[in-house]
């Protein structure tokens, strides 16, 4: 197995700083997750606002810690999500499918935290979009450390989030100081996400928050990777099997070409009915357009 660390870039979504995490230049995807940003803020005077914008090939995943964001979709659902939930949005495959929203903090809600991902779906299957809202998952403590599975089997828990290839997200928070033990599937990726505290891998590399350590090349005899997690450490274990597809992206599109991107790109802009629509009267919000690709 290889253990690499990846730190994080500031990037602005909907006036608010966010750490991202993936893409990476030299890591694009940790299975089939391809978009991870950890977005924190506790300022009075700030708020998330994400005007109309689409998605394809992709779903959206947020998972909540404290704070709410309330979603709106083409397909017709309005959602208010709270911490210890999970929004679960799937775009759809092929040039046909499509899904767009908002997202914004309401008024009144003065302080944010969530891990925001992005799954690549797979291209070989033609998947319809769809919207999901998990309120409750599963969650139990061992040894010390609280575990919340947001989607996937891990423990001997399994969650109800819908998946469209293997994958793992769990969160977990160490109440003491330990070494602890995370099992490894052979073949699988994982990224282990330091959200606050820090942790040592076996290799004595210290990770702190908004770090990622990147196990790769997981073989079948593997033992379970060690971690060293300072008291109230709390971190976001994120795993799948690589993806057998390549993963080209652009703005808020996800395909297996360039031409499927540009198509996106010209549908959207052009309001194709695949996109939807959604009712943003007695809101602030806009519609945003996408940029041209080069
Ligand atoms: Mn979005």
């Amino acid at each position: 197995m290889s253990i690499d660390k990846f730190t994080s870039k500031n990037k602005n979504v909907g006036g608010v700083t966010v750490a991202r995490l993936l893409p990476q230049a030299k890591r694009r995807t940790i299975g089939a997750w391809c978009f991870l940003d950890h977005v924190r803020f506790d300022d009075n005077d700030a708020s998330m606002q994400v005007g109309a914008h689409p998605h394809t090939n992709l779903q959206t995943f947020t998972w909540m810690l404290a704070g709410e964001i309330r979603h709106q979709d083409s397909l017709g659902h309005h959602q208010l999500i709270r911490p210890g939930q999970v929004n679960l949005m799937t775009a759809g495959t092929g040039d046909t499918h499509g899904i767009s929203h908002t997202e914004h903090t309401p008024e009144g809600v003065q302080r944010l935290h969530a891990v925001q991902l992005w799954i690549a779906l797979p291209a070989s299957q033609n998947i319809p979009p769809s919207f999901h809202h998990y309120p409750k998952l599963p969650e139990w403590s061992e040894n010390g450390i609280d575990y919340i599975l947001t989607t996937g089997s891990y423990g001997g828990y399994t969650a109800p989030t819908l998946q469209y290839s293997p994958l793992v997200g769990v969160d977990i928070r160490i109440r003491n100081t330990q070494t602890f033990n995370i099992p490894v599937l052979p073949n699988w990726e994982y990224g282990l996400l330091v959200i606050s505290g820090s942790l040592k891998t076996e290799d004595g590399i210290r990770y702190g928050t908004d770090e990622l350590a990147v196990l790769t090349d997981c073989t079948s005899n593997e033992q379970p990777v060690r971690i060293h997690a300072e008291a109230g450490t709390h971190l976001m274990l994120l795993g799948g099997e690589p993806l057998q597809q390549p993963v080209f992206m652009w703005w808020n599109f996800i395909g297996d070409s360039r031409d499927t991107l540009r198509r996106a790109v010209a549908d959207w802009n052009s309001g194709h009915p695949r996109f939807g629509k959604i009712d943003l009267s007695g809101t602030t919000l806009q519609r945003i357009p996408a940029p041209e690709m080069p």
